[in-house]
């Protein structure tokens, strides 16, 4: 049995109940599971068999969500392919991944060719769930081509767990084709909820209104999506639960929206190639208890977790089988993977993640580390800042200096002063040597802060 078999149950049940929104279409259970069956008949009439690799180019649309359904039902390798970069690199990408077919939404993007989303539904045959299928997820990508990390259905219990929760009203804001995305849209099939898609590029105004129109009360951030909530004029009041992660989240950012919303605020820290390292739930996080709010929480059970030279290394069934074309895990490191991210554990489990090592800035004559992610969290608690991300900027004498762009709350910031209290609090080696007032940060596709295309400006 597999997550397909789990969700195919839901759907039919209460075949009236809706399922899916997203920009003008709405399903109910009956009509999403009759697509389901409809969009993996088209694959297999076009010769898609089990083990076949299909690689989609889609974005949040109810259609796409019961795409990937059907490559799973089927047995396949789902390929997501990332809204980015450009035609040549995504041509490129998708040679690599060896795949049998391709399947575009060309409203999503026209830059690759295939099948389209549209045409593919054939007859609505049914059809038993295959046993096994597998999800080749890009990464960010830190030179060149994004690599694809592979993950096969492994068995954990999970799935059967998440079905027994009772159903939401959960709207997902990020890409259904990134991790997170992707792992919103599993918990709300796998719990027979409304999934409500959000569209694929985030803005803030759509939330608001589809928050209280939809009746959400669970929803999915990464952190600057979250802080646009913030700080929206109609930002909504206390109505959903929240899970965010997938980039740093601000401790001041935290606490205002537990002041906002409540005790509802989880975090869950995890990345491409290993999901759901540790999960730091709203119950744990104590506005008296500053640690509670620095904290990604303690480790998921399954998951082994070890600090090895700083860095925080992990082994498990949500840690991926390897890079697809390259060895994998077992047969390189025993199943081990380094995440690049730099962290601790305090006594009592919870980890605290200082900055990713590509994030930090050496500098100085004895080249120290300048974790860019304490002084962003620092920055921000200064008056008139709304946003801050530091990064390194090459320098002839003390191989980089530290660089601070900022967003600010319209009022005028004193730099001079902002200088001096990050000397205060944090030492002469945090001080930025330059500072950027911009409207906003630059974002990727997925909604991070994009550090790599701030540091770009440098070179
Ligand atoms: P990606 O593979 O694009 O999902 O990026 C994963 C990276 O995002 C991780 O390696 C971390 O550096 C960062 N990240 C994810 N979740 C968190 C979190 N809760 N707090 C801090 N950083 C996070």
């Amino acid at each position: 049995m597999t997550y397909v078999d789990l969700v195919l149950e839901k759907l039919s049940t209460d075949g009236d109940r809706e399922a899916l929104v997203g920009g003008d279409t709405r399903l109910t259970r009956s009509q999403a599971r009759d697509l389901l069956f409809r969009l993996a008949d088209g694959l297999v009439r076009r010769g898609v068999r089990p083990g076949d690799g299909v690689a989609v180019y889609v974005g949040n649309t109810p259609e796409a969500v019961l795409l990937n359904l059907a490559v799973h039902l089927l047995g396949g390798r789902l390929v997501y392919v990332p809204p980015e970069p450009g035609t040549a690199e995504l041509k490129a990408l998708i040679e690599r991944a060896d795949v049998a077919a391709v399947v575009v939404d060309p409203s999503f993007g026209t830059q690759v060719d295939g099948w389209h989303l549209q045409d593919l539904p054939g007859n609505p045959v049914e059809r038993d769930p295959a046993p096994e299928f597998a999800t080749v997820f890009y990464t960010g990508g830190t030179t060149g081509l994004p690599k694809l990390a592979v993950h096969p259905s492994r068995k954990t219990g999970l799935w059967e767990t998440r079905a027994s929760l009772p159903p939401m009203n959960l709207l997902s804001n990020t890409l259904i084709t990134h991790g997170s995305g992707a792992g919103a849209t599993m918990t709300a099939l796998l719990t027979g909820s409304k999934l409500v898609l959000g569209p694929s590029t985030f803005d803030a105004d759509t939330f608001v209104r589809l928050a209280r129109d939809e009746q959400i009360n669970m929803t999915i951030f990464v952190p600057p999506m979250m802080y646009e909530v913030l700080d929206h004029p109609d930002c909504p009041g206390p109505q959903f639960h929240v899970m965010v992660g997938g980039s740093p989240l601000a401790p001041k950012r935290l606490r205002q929206a537990i002041e906002k919303w409540g005790p509802v605020v989880n975090q869950g820290y995890g990345m491409t190639e290993a999901h759901a390292i540790t999960m730091m739930p709203a119950s744990e996080v104590d506005l008296d208890r500053p640690d509670t709010l620095r904290t990604v929480g303690k480790r998921n059970p399954l998951t082994e977790v070890e600090i090895r030279d700083g860095d925080v290394w992990v082994r498990g069934p949500f840690v991926m089988e390897g890079y697809w074309g390259e060895p994998p895990l077992s047969e390189t490191s025993d199943g081990w993977f380094n995440t690049g991210d730099m962290g601790y554990f305090d006594d009592e489990g919870y980890l605290y993640l200082n900055d990713r090592s590509k994030d930090v800035i050496v500098t100085g004559r004895t080249s120290d580390n300048v974790y860019s992610r304490l002084l962003d969290d620092f920055v921000v608690t200064l008056p008139g800042v709304r946003q801050a991300a530091a990064v390194a900027q090459p320098d002839d004498a003390l191989g980089e200096v530290v660089h601070l762009f900022l967003v600010t709350d319209g009022s005028d910031v004193d730099v001079d002063r902002i200088r001096a209290s990050v000397v205060a609090e944090l030492g002469e080696l945090y001080q930025p040597r330059g500072v950027t007032i911009v409207d906003q940060l630059p974002l990727t596709k997925v909604g991070k802060v994009d550090k790599r295309k701030l540091r770009s400006q440098f070179r």
